[in-house]
């Protein structure tokens, strides 16, 4: 599902400034003050064209969320969809993930979600992997006590990569569930990969977990 590159998408990206803050680094540890209430911060990491963290911020205004996407060019595409109606309580933010710490404060984040995650399947690149023990370092930090994990993904050995690296870190699981769209009772607000793979039957493994 590779999209094309947008040129300049950088400097575009300066027109969204509403929704797509300028200087994320500028505000570590003071993310309440952007949204000038004491509400929980959820993260979504890798947020690609942003359906998820767009339709969880409408249907959660008591929640702050953050979209982080380290392409430019998939952040615009995502900002110009959403500066349509965008909810108060929904920033995104053009970042690499390994940057979380220089963005986030001790403790300033309350949920991190992790969805269809790119998987690394070569061992030579497992540090890359997003649940990768010096990402859950990274996480460990900026999350509250009892902070939560949600992963999604359709990628089964990703899936138990993540199991594992979790559970060594010290994780507690909360849910463990090997096909979210058989067996679940509530509604599930799916990301743009997921109804991809709905559509082609794919199974989708999902996990929650606490700090
Ligand atoms: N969550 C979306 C997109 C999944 S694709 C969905 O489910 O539809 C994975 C996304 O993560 C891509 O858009 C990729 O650019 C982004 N990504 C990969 N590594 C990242 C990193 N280190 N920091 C931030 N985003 C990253």
């Amino acid at each position: 599902m590779r999209l094309r590159n947008i040129k300049n998408a950088k400097e575009k990206l300066e027109k969204y400034q509403e929704l797509v803050h300028p200087d994320p680094f500028q505000n570590h540890g003071k993310w309440q003050e952007i949204f000038k209430n004491t509400n929980p911060l959820h993260l979504e990491i890798g947020m690609g064209k942003g359906k998820f963290i767009w339709e969880n911020a409408i249907k959660n205004p008591h929640i702050n969320f953050l979209g982080l996407e380290v392409s430019s060019s998939i952040m615009l595409r995502a900002a110009r969809k959403i500066i349509v109606a965008r909810p108060a309580n929904l920033y995104l933010i053009n970042i690499d993930a390994n940057e979380l710490n220089q963005v986030f404060g001790k403790e300033e984040v309350t949920k991190i979600y992790l969805n269809f995650s790119d998987p690394w399947p070569k061992n030579r690149h497992e540090k890359r992997r997003l649940t990768s023990e010096s990402f859950l370092k990274l996480y460990q930090e900026i999350l509250i006590d009892n902070g939560e994990i949600e992963l999604k993904t359709d990628n089964r050995n990703f899936y138990e990569y993540s199991l594992i690296s979790l559970n060594n870190f010290g994780y507690k699981f909360l849910e463990v569930n090997l096909n979210l769209h058989e067996n679940n009772t509530e509604e599930i607000i799916t990301t743009e990969y997921e109804e991809k793979f709905k559509q082609l039957g794919k199974t989708i493994y999902y996990l929650k977990v606490m700090k």
